[in-house]
Order: C-alpha cells, then structure tokens, then sequence
C-alpha cells in the first residue's frame, strides 16, 4: 500500500508565511486522499501497490489504460506533495550554494534572475496546478508548469524544485492573492533539499 509521509516538521513550523490550518488540511485532507484514492485504484494490482509512485510515474504506459488516469492525478498528487513537503522547511539558509548556484547562475543569468522566472511560472498557471524546476531530458534546467497533479516525472523529467499553486495551498491566508503566497514561500525553501535534489541527478 502507498502510504501518506510523516510532514517532516510540525505544522506550525512554516508560520507565518504558511499557517498551521493549511498544512493540516493540505497533509491530513489532500495528501491523504490523494494517497487513498490511489489504493484504491490499485486494490487489485499488487505489484503496483508495492512499487514506488516515482517509479510508476516514469513508467506510467506500464500502468493498465482503465486506472491509467486516476494513476496520474491521484499518484501525481501523492508524489507532488510528498516532494512539496521536503523542499520545505523551517528557517532555512537564505539562498542555494555550491554546484545548484552555479548551474542556476549559467541557465538564468543571475539568481534573482531566477527567482523572477520562477515566480512568473508560478504566477501563470491557469487554474490548479503547479510551477517547476526541473532537469530535463537534455540534462539542463528548465521551468515548467503543470496543470492539477501532473507530475514531471511523467514526461522523463527530474522536479528539483516546486510550487503548489492550487488555491488549497493558500486560500485560507491569502484568499485569491496568489502573488503574496508566492512571495511568502520563498522564505521557506528548504534549499539544502533543493540542492541535493540537485546533485543526486
Ligand atoms: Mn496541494
């Protein structure tokens, strides 16, 4: 069986830029159900229910056409938090250091330079989705939208870095200002994560 992740700190832990109420319901109500309508899609495909989401993202034409679909929006939605959750984190270092810093300083010019495009990315999404950084297949960083779960691993690329954008994820503290909660979240980019993310490719 798929299993909700423990949020690695509390659910305080990100005030105030995002407050306890959301991380509760965002972990114990969405990340949930995602994780449950996914077991149920696979109830009876054991070595589905045994393998991990990332791997049966990458794979996901192996995944029978019926469950096909709800795979991707209820396993997307599993795999996109459980990565949301750790690039995530209390008071971390203000910025990204070492070979990520270099990479995002030759692909975008500059850091801020990046963050601007990121935000932007962010900003554009139509709807439910989510903004990414991600590896591609030409081993290069590249940002990305995606609409509802999708995740990248879908398409062969590698998430590095990544912004819940569907209005559950801020609608509670910023109603429909999605700019502020965008702007708040940079504070609280686990970058360490990010960067190991990274590296680990
Ligand atoms: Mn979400």
């Amino acid at each position: 069986m798929h299993k909700l992740p423990d949020l690695p700190y509390p659910f305080d832990a990100l005030e105030p830029y995002i407050d306890k109420k959301t991380m509760e319901l965002h972990h114990g109500k969405h990340h949930a159900g995602y994780v449950e309508k996914l077991n149920l899609a696979l109830e009876n495909n054991k070595e589905l229910l045994e393998k991990d989401i990332e791997g049966i993202l990458r794979d996901i034409k192996s995944v029978p056409e019926e469950i096909r679909q709800t795979v991707v929006n209820s396993g997307g939605g599993h795999a996109n938090h459980s990565f949301f959750w750790k690039i995530m984190g209390p008071k971390p270092k203000a910025g990204p250091e070492g070979k990520l810093f270099e990479a995002l300083k030759s692909e975008f010019g500059s850091f801020d330079n990046f963050q601007e495009k990121f935000t932007e990315k962010a900003l554009g999404v139509f709807g439910a989705g989510w903004a990414f950084l991600i590896i591609n297949k030409d081993n290069k960083l590249e940002l990305t939208r995606q609409s509802f779960q999708n995740s990248p691993l879908l398409y062969g690329n590698m998430p590095i870095l990544g912004i819940d954008v569907w209005e559950h994820a801020y609608y509670l503290k910023y109603q429909n200002r999605r700019a502020d909660y965008v702007k708040a979240w940079w504070n609280v980019v686990n970058w360490q994560e990010v960067e190991k993310n990274y590296e680990g490719v």
